[in-house]
């Protein structure tokens, strides 16, 4: 195998989760009579150009069927994440009615609604049949597809570039991350920006974010990685922030190469705390198997311990990382008998690989469970918030990553 970007032989895998069903694969009923097709789950560091990546295994399209069931709207905290965002970068560019936005990745169209609220054309790009419906049903123009270099040139034909190019949590999604970057560029307007969000590699490393890991997630990003992306393309970065979204994103800020933008003081800030964190060391990466397993361990100890003692034990959020987590700790529904979820097209359904079914959040006043373990610990703080009713009968809240903790989880929050 090569590196997606640069092509350099990749001879550094550094972290092995075994084998696991693609995360977002949720079974019916009838599916749990028929074999699951298992993947390998591994992560490879290249060393020429330090993009750290998933191992190869299967087309985009397998991936991001019909069946595919996330929708952007069920979580209230990533709702008013993009309100904020879109209310910041319309102030900051000056976008109106003369502007144009393309987001890539619009899935329900819970972003580009602000924009089209606020009289700002837009275009959304998005592959998936079923969000695509519920973005149209906002009013949103769909381009359903995948955006690349072929439906880049058909938009630059019909003159529709942008002012404004998003992708929120798309980039790491994609498997040929060149393609993707090169369409961006031939949809930009000269002077037109870019903003992509993505979970932090030195956050991931920092906190072992390892069930961050998982199929549809090809690429596993720092500032210094996106900058190499981006020149190839005749792209750069002239700004960047940090986010606490998903465990500690980056938003960057990109533009064509030769834009006379000047560089903002945060991106060489950050280009030096990477290398302070050894993003580009080997070394970074040899024990981060150790420390999974670690995390892993204590898991799967903290369950058994709860099962001996008599406790009971829901799961809260059937979240892809949560997936990876019980997959690789071979939890099933011995230990952990059912997850609630919000979303409705998850509910009803059973967890790929674990095959613990996801039931209805009411389940939880029902069943009253001692312990509520929380698998997208990244909105910790809005279960809590929602579910602070656990505690009326001693229920206690739990989290396993960055390490097991029960209690006042929210004290200590990730993000
Ligand atoms: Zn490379």
């Amino acid at each position: 195998m090569n590196c997606r970007h640069c092509e350099a032989p990749l001879e550094h895998p550094f972290l092995d989760l075994g084998f696991a069903p693609p995360s977002n694969r949720y079974l019916t009923l009838s599916d749990l009579a028929a074999p699951e097709t298992y993947f390998p789950l591994r992560l490879h560091v290249c060393t020429r150009c330090w993009l750290v990546q998933i191992e190869d295994y299967s087309r985009p399209g397998e991936l991001f069927d019909d069946a595919y069931p996330y929708f952007s709207s069920t979580s209230q905290s990533w709702l008013h994440h993009a309100a904020r965002y879109a209310e910041m970068i319309r102030g900051k560019l000056g976008l109106d009615s003369n502007s144009f936005v393309i987001e890539v990745g619009a899935n329900d169209g819970y972003l580009l609604r602000n924009f089209l609220e606020a009289g700002v054309p837009c275009l959304g790009i998005e592959p998936a049949a079923a969000t695509a419906v519920a973005a149209e049903a906002k009013g949103i123009p769909i381009v359903r597809d995948f955006f690349g270099k072929a439906v880049a040139t058909c938009l630059a034909a019909r003159n529709q570039r942008a002012d404004l190019v998003i992708g929120n949590n798309v980039y790491a999604h994609v498997p040929d991350i060149n393609d993707f970057t090169a369409a961006i560029k031939s949809v930009l307007k000269p002077g037109g920006t870019i903003t992509l969000e993505f979970p932090h590699l030195m956050r991931l490393l920092q906190y072992t974010q390892f069930d961050t890991v998982y199929h549809e997630h090809f690429s596993y990003l720092s500032l210094q990685t996106v900058e190499g992306i981006f020149g190839k393309a005749g792209l750069r970065v002239w700004d960047v922030e940090e986010l606490p979204t998903h465990g500690g994103s980056l938003r960057v800020y990109g533009c064509h190469a030769d834009d006379a933008r000047a560089e903002g003081a945060a991106v060489g800030k950050l280009r030096a705390e990477e290398e302070r964190h050894g993003l580009r060391e080997l070394r970074t990466y040899r024990d981060f198997q150790s420390r999974a397993d670690r995390v892993k361990d204590e898991l799967l100890v903290f369950l058994l311990e709860q099962k001996r003692s008599g406790k009971k034990v829901a799961a809260y959020g059937a979240a892809a990382k949560g997936n990876t987590l019980l997959n690789y700790a071979g939890v099933k529904r011995d230990l952990l008998p059912y997850v609630c979820d919000a979303a409705a097209s998850k509910q009803g359904k059973f967890l790929p690989g674990s095959h613990i079914p996801v039931l209805p959040p009411a389940a939880l006043r029902e069943r009253r469970p001692d312990i509520v373990l929380i698998l997208p610990w990244n909105i910790t703080e809005e279960v809590v918030m929602q579910h602070g009713y656990v505690r009326d009968w001693g229920g206690r809240f739990a989290v396993a990553i960055p390490k097991m903790r029960v209690g006042s989880v929210e004290q200590d929050l990730v993000s």
